[in-house]
């Protein structure tokens, strides 16, 4: 037998948010740990005494853990203990690693035995990764990771040093004072080069292609991988990119490869640059994310390219909330 443990917090003592937070909690429990609900033999809650508006085991049932059996109790108050925090053991019939599963405010409690989790969303310009990985990441409540935006800042540098982006060698001297951070800012990712915060700029139109460009090179590669490599084995994150499942990080936790039609991809880049007031022209823009995925699919280093154990998803007719929905649910099926 196993005993899965987990906490999560909740902002305000209401029905709704008990709901959502044991909901989310046994979610991420079920999923994090491969669980199938019905090896699932009973459920323990305890929250504390600032709990008065739901049972946490009614939310439990009303989330779809019904074949198992349920409790509720209130812990003692305890001085200085984490306010509006439900705790719960799991107890299931066969032996496994167990992970537990500490989430929102409930973090602090167990950092050490927090379970890392990663997930390589990969696909071409515009195939929806990166919305869809920063939903993700949101509802996970873990973080969201752009590896392309690494890639952006490398040839952002390049450019503003006016480097021949094809010349490995230039491009090597130009990488070797690289000061490039990634920091977050009320969960946004921002990108710092030099201390300077580039986010805006590496969004330019012109540094996308030069971003394909500089990162085909072996010597900005292996060095933007091995910088994922490491917040990766740091935390848990969603990380987006074109190598993630295949070269960053093939033992992944989950692995996805988003795809759509160039039409589809063209548009939505489209949608983006005219709404943040850039002049664009449709079928240009069409003609340079082909010849950008060409380019990132035939380079000899990490190219785009789908794992072999990644799930494909083709977006083009699809909504971003089904999207979300098809990668939460092929998350708990490879279970
Ligand atoms: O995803 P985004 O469009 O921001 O990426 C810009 C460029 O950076 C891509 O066209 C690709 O050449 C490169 N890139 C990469 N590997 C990644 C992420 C991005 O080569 N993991």
């Amino acid at each position: 037998m196993t005993v899965i443990r987990g906490a999560t917090t909740i902002a305000q003592d209401t029905k709704e948010e008990i709901q959502k937070a044991v909901a989310e909690l046994l979610e991420q429990i079920v999923t994090f740990n491969r669980l199938k609900r019905d090896e699932i033999m009973s459920v323990v809650f305890s929250s504390t005494t600032d709990i008065h508006a739901y049972y946490p085991a009614k939310a439990a049932r009303e989330a779809g853990f019904e074949c198992c059996s349920l409790f509720s109790a209130m812990e003692p108050e305890i001085d200085g203990g984490l306010p509006l925090c439900i705790r719960v053991m799991l107890f299931i019939e066969r032996n496994l690693q167990a992970h537990p599963v500490y989430l929102r405010g409930a973090k602090i409690l167990r950092k050490d035995i927090a379970q890392k989790i990663n997930v390589a969303i990969d696909g071409p310009a515009g195939s929806g990764k990166s919305t869809i990985a920063k939903r993700l990441a949101n509802d996970y409540r873990i973080l969201y990771l752009d590896t392309g935006a690494m890639y952006r800042a490398c040839a952002l540098k390049a450019l503003r040093g006016n480097v021949d982006l094809e010349d490995e060698e230039a491009i090597g001297a130009c990488m070797r004072d690289l000061d490039l951070n990634i920091e977050y800012q009320d969960g946004a990712q921002r990108t710092l080069l030099g201390g300077e915060d580039v986010s805006e700029a590496i969004r330019e139109p012109n540094v996308s292609m030069a971003a394909s460009t500089v990162s085909k090179h072996p010597v900005v590669r292996l060095r933007m991988a091995e910088k994922q490599r490491e917040i990766a084995g740091r935390m848990s994150c969603v990380l987006d990119g074109r190598d993630i499942g295949t070269f960053v990080l093939p033992a992944a936790d989950f692995k996805f490869f988003l795809t759509a039609s160039a039409e589809v991809r063209a548009k939505r880049r489209y949608d983006e640059l005219t709404a943040k007031g850039h002049a664009v022209d449709y079928e240009a823009l069409k003609k340079e994310i082909i010849k950008r995925d060409e380019q990132d699919s035939t380079r000899e280093i990490a190219p785009l390219k789908q794992a072999d154990d990644a799930v494909l998803i083709d977006t083009s007719n699809m909504t971003i909330e089904e999207v979300l929905k098809e990668i939460k649910k092929k998350m708990q099926e490879s279970i």
